[in-house]
């Protein structure tokens, strides 16, 4: 250093310390760089997630807010921007509106609410129905349901969105009150609630990709046991009914309503398996079934239940009206069934009112198509008639099944004109197969009771019988018990002068309603068809076989013949044959067939039989 003279030894000194100041610079810049770079990761990760979540929210009546781990605004949707009027540069700002809210008698700042670490039940999601909420300075107090979703799988260091905000601004609702959201007697909170509940869980779903199930249930033969008890007994039946349903909701993560009268309606909103939805309600039909005690006698409740899931081909509002189908369909299968709303391979909702105006085309079209499903002998097993069953093959959905598209035509009167296509292909198919000399089979057609009850049904059957020169014997009708019972008055006379044109009459489906038997006496049906649901564990009740044995019984002193359906093994055929059934139809034997597959069958029996 000595050496060094004084100037050059400040330069060194200058030089020396700019060098470790530009690095330092460096450093920081590059830093910024880095900090920038991961910032703006950061960003376009949320902001995917923000292209997700409008996709869902933007339309929603609701006001969305979705919030990162730092109360940074993720999103807000077009509610909510003017619900809190948030100004222009709030995203990923933090978020600076202050909000109170009052759940209990306390005011509480929003943020302490959200972090408030005893969400309900361990679910993630909190709902606080009719709460009073202020913004900002405005003393305003306003009634809201509010929803918090907090997310725990959100990855934490990459500002996907943590809490989701959902309110309910109850002001819109002109003359509200507290009590239109609870059920009179047993104070659950009642179908109006579901529904606007119901906007948040999809929300949810929508983001976390979880089902969403809603179960409908209804109480059995409701009406019978309000005038077996009285209503006294039952509004405490009910209300011990709203208890256990608000237990059975603390204990997992279930919302439970009472929709109205007999109905409860339970939300399950993060579906995980849906073998957990089918053990709950297993554990309600079976712990309802020894439920009450009226004196000393046990009263059993039987539920029927409508399921329906989201997504799974539910189009988010719809799940509710789906879960009541479901519901009407096992009601009307008989008292504690269970079935599933399904769309066809879970792909399609079925949009009604389009299906209803493409039907008249559908049929100048010719995507109408008639399947025969072979009937069998019971001893021989040997073909001796088939069933018509519709089929709509619709050029984009595919193959619509008739549950779909048949109630709906009922509805519309539409029936009528299918049922005329039907008459016409198969009396015009009994003649072809006359001609190429197959060996005489009968065929039925399904008929519903607005055909019947349309005026000139009988005579249209009788022109057309004629016109085609077909052997009337061949030609059956099915009507379901369910509906034949619940004609008019004049009804059983249009079924006496239909038989008397010389075709069958069937009585299907029977054992799903309750035929009186002096009913079964006047009507005049030849044949009796026991309904799947009937014999499908007859090889393991004891109850069921006495009961299918019975009814064969019955229909023989009636001199009517017995088609059982549905059999689908060779068990089941074989115990029905000993009980004296006659026919069978069943996937065992086949499924209902395009014309050229039961053809080939009928062509295949012909040859071994030696015809
Ligand atoms: P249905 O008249 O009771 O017809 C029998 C139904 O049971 C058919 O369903 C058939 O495919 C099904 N089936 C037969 N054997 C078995 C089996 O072993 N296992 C199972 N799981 N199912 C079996 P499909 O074709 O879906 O028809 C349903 C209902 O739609 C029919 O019940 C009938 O009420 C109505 N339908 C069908 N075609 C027509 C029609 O042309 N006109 C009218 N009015 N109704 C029709
Ligand atoms: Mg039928
Ligand atoms: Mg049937």
């Amino acid at each position: 250093m000595e050496n060094i003279p004084a100037g050059n030894q400040f330069s060194f000194w200058v030089e020396d310390g700019l060098f470790i100041f530009l690095i330092l610079i460096l450093f920081i810049l590059l830093y910024l760089i880095w900090k920038n770079r991961q910032q703006k990761n950061v960003q376009s990760a949320s902001q995917k997630q923000v292209e997700l979540i409008k996709e869902g929210f933007e339309l929603s009546e609701d006001c969305i807010l979705v919030l990162s781990p730092k109360l940074e605004v993720v999103y807000a949707n077009k509610a909510m921007e003017k619900f809190l009027r948030l100004g222009e540069e709030y995203l990923f700002a933090s978020f600076a509106v202050e909000l109170k809210f009052k759940p209990k008698k306390e005011w509480v700042r929003f943020e302490q609410l959200l972090k408030e670490d005893s969400p309900q039940r361990g679910s993630t999601l909190r709902r606080y129905p009719n709460i009073t909420m202020s913004i900002g300075d405005n003393k305003d107090e306003i009634l809201v349901n509010l929803y918090f979703d907090i997310s725990t799988s959100a990855d934490q260091d990459h500002l996907a969105w943590k809490y989701m905000v959902i309110l309910h601004d109850l002001r819109m609702k002109e003359a509200y009150k507290v009590s239109e959201y609870r059920h009179q007697i047993t104070k659950l909170p009642n179908q109006a609630q579901a529904i606007e509940d119901m906007n948040a869980f999809y929300s949810r779903s929508h983001l976390s990709h979880n089902k969403l199930a809603v179960i409908a249930i209804s109480i059995d033969q409701f009406s019978e046991i309000r005038s077996m008890v009285g209503y006294h007994q039952l509004n405490k039946i009910m209300i011990k009914l709203a208890k256990y349903m608000k237990d059975l909701a603390n204990k997992r993560e279930v919302e439970v309503y009472h929709a109205y009268e007999n109905n409860f309606l339970l939300i399950v909103p993060e579906v995980f398996d849906d073998e957990e939805v089918n053990r709950l309600v297993d554990k309600i039909q079976n712990d309802l079934k020894a439920f009450y005690k009226v004196q000393d006698i046990n009263l059993q409740l039987s539920t029927s239940v409508g399921i329906s899931f989201y997504p799974d081909g539910n189009v988010g509002r719809n799940q509710l009206n789906n879960a009541y189908k479901a519901l009407s369909k096992a009601q009307s299968l008989g008292m504690g069934r269970r079935e599933y709303f399904s769309s066809v391979g879970g792909k399609f909702v079925f949009d009604e009112i389009k299906l209803y105006q493409e039907m008249p085309d559908a049929l100048s079209n010719r995507e109408f198509e008639v399947f025969y499903q072979p009937i069998v002998d019971a001893k021989t097993h040997e073909i001796v008639s088939a069933e018509a069953l519709i089929r709509w093959i619709h050029p984009k959905l595919g193959m619509i099944p008739p549950y779909v598209f048949i109630p709906l035509m009922e509805k519309t009167g539409f029936i009528i004109e299918l049922g005329r296509y039907i008459l016409d292909e198969v009396l015009r198919q009994l003649k072809r197969w006359e001609i190429f000399r197959f060996k005489p089979i009968t065929v039925s057609i399904n008929m519903t009771m607005i055909e019947i009850e349309s005026g000139n049904f009988v005579d249209e059957v009788r022109q057309k019988i004629a016109y085609a020169q077909v052997n009337p014997e061949l030609l059956k009708f099915e009507i379901t018990e369910g509906s034949a019972m619940n004609g008019e008055a004049n009804t059983i006379a249009q079924f006496h002068r239909l038989k008397e044109l010389g075709v069958g009459i069937s009585l299907d489906d029977f054992g799903t309603g309750y035929t009186s038997f002096s009913y079964l006496k006047k009507f005049p049906a030849d044949v009796l068809k026991i309904d799947k649901s009937l014999v499908d564990y007859i090889l393991t009740e004891e109850d069921d076989r006495k009961i299918v044995q019975a009814m064969i019984l019955l229909a023989h002193s009636l001199q009517m013949k017995v088609v059982v359906e549905g059999i689908e093994n060779r068990d089941m055929a074989d115990l029905l044959t000993v009980f004296g059934c006659d026919y069978f139809q069943g996937y065992y034997f086949a499924k209902p067939l395009p014309l050229f597959e039961i053809q080939g069958m009928l062509r295949q029996q012909s040859q071994k039989m030696g015809h």
